[in-house]
């Protein structure tokens, strides 16, 4: 096809369909305003977007508002207003009306070049309703680059904030492609500004095995305590927030003494070991749909999932992650089951991959709520993900920055599944030269269901 990039998409979403079905949809979703060739909603444009909201979650305080509408511009929310004062003046509606709006959702351990193609692996996430994400290790920087790239709006995806290399022994759990540091604490240092200097958001250290050795050896664990605060040091230096794969709770220990910010896999603590954390500030981010088979599970499983429910009970932050990558990307949200299955409530893991994200982050005015002034990432569910959080592995509806990314699609379940029964429309908003080389997950991601 010899298409500007910008239409590329566009054509392939029309090629699936046919016109009068895509236009239909189209129509569906920005009312009169919608011909063939508009423009898709993108974060340059002007146009006033109204998203009419079923209800609106409000994590925060665990309480939805009915009928409400947002008013996204630029990008933006510009105000919420209840549905029932709102005057339309030539915005363009986006009808969930009988949806349950909430944030888009940060998931903060992916890994998007593990395998597979890192845009590929961007969109599914998008798609499933991650608008946010931390890229926690990479044998280079390529991560660094895509998070730039969708930054300038010619690749898409979530937002993106990224470590580059891993940072851990050589020899050891993390050492891929000898990216292993060799050396003392110096070496370390020289390894975290590395990082820094490429561009990272934050920082990666392995300080322990994996979870059956630490079961197996609870006061092991395989960095030095110099190396440890070296690497603390230089990250917090430049204010960059050190996350640690530190499943042992020797480990764990250490990386209190050193001041760590958070815990990539969860890890086996115990009470006091968890109040110790939570008066350093410390965070959680279990991965457990990853690390665990589920019930029964092995004992050390168990002891992981009854140290998240310690943790959280001695008010330790729990944030959200996946570890996708080793999970498909784009089944994120299975670890919401996971840590129900663990004794948090769905309002509490809801918050994990919301607010508390956000907070962990340190990206709270920018992620994890939806208000006025804060970019317009919304995702839409059916039903009450208060209730029964396995819908948001079927999230109907993902707007990131103002911009549609995709309705009524699946990523196990694909397109107009029965589950799926009767989401109105899709548009797949930004194109780039990206698409190239993502072509078949883009196809896939831009097919319709259109409602009766
Ligand atoms: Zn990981």
């Amino acid at each position: 096809m010899t298409l500007i990039s910008g239409e590329r998409i566009r054509m392939i979403h029309m090629r699936n369909v046919s016109g009068l079905l895509a236009l239909s949809a189209l129509a569906l979703l920005v009312g009169e305003h919608a011909h063939a060739q508009s423009a898709p909603p993108s974060v340059s444009d002007s146009t006033t977007m109204a998203v009419s909201a079923g209800r609106l979650l409000d994590v925060a305080r665990g309480k939805y508002r009915s009928n409400v509408v947002i008013l996204v511009r630029n990008g933006r929310i510009t105000s919420i207003v209840p549905a029932k004062s709102f005057r339309r003046r030539g915005e363009r509606m986006v009808d969930l009306s009988r949806s349950t709006v909430m944030p888009g959702l940060i998931d903060g351990h992916v890994h998007l070049a593990l395998q597979g193609n890192r845009h590929e692996n961007a969109i599914a996430t998008l798609t499933a309703g991650f608008t946010t994400i931390v890229d926690l290790g990479d044998v280079g920087f390529r991560v660094i680059q895509l998070r730039d790239s969708i930054t300038a709006g010619t690749a898409v995806g979530p937002r993106i904030l990224a470590a580059g290399r891993w940072v851990g022994a050589s020899g050891g759990i993390c050492d891929f492609n000898k990216i292993g540091v060799v050396g003392d604490s110096t070496a370390y240092s020289v390894a975290v500004n590395q990082n820094i200097a490429a561009g990272a958001d934050v920082i990666k250290v392995c300080i322990s095995k994996w979870l059956p050795d630490a079961y197996a050896s609870p006061d092991a664990y395989e960095l030095p305590d110099a190396a440890i605060r070296s690497v603390v040091k230089s990250a917090h230096t430049e204010r960059r927030r050190v996350i640690a794969h530190d499943l042992s709770s020797g480990g764990v220990r250490a990386a209190v003494r050193a001041g760590v910010d958070g815990l990539a896999h969860g890890a086996l603590v115990d009470r006091a070991l968890a109040k110790e954390m939570k008066a350093k500030g410390m965070f959680l981010m279990p991965t457990l749909a990853s690390l665990t088979s589920g019930s029964p599970g092995s004992p050390a499983e168990m002891a992981l999932a009854e140290s998240v429910r310690i943790a959280k009970d001695a008010g330790v932050l729990i944030v959200f992650g996946t570890d996708a990558g080793v999970l498909p990307h784009g089944s994120n949200a299975q670890e919401f089951g996971a840590l129900v299955r663990a004794g948090l409530s769905p309002l509490e893991v809801i918050r994990s991959a919301t607010v508390n994200a956000a907070m962990a982050l340190g990206i709270s005015a920018e992620a994890g709520t939806i208000a006025v002034g804060r970019p317009a990432d919304l995702i839409a569910v059916d039903g009450d993900p208060l209730r029964d959080v396995t819908i948001l592995q079927r999230v109907r509806f993902v707007m990131r920055s103002g911009r549609i990314h995709v309705i009524g699609y699946h990523p196990s379940l694909g397109w107009n599944h029965p589950r799926l029964p009767h989401v109105v429309s899709v548009q797949v908003s930004v194109a780039s030269g990206h698409h190239r080389t993502s072509g078949r997950r883009a196809q896939g991601i831009s097919r319709p269901v259109i409602s009766k």
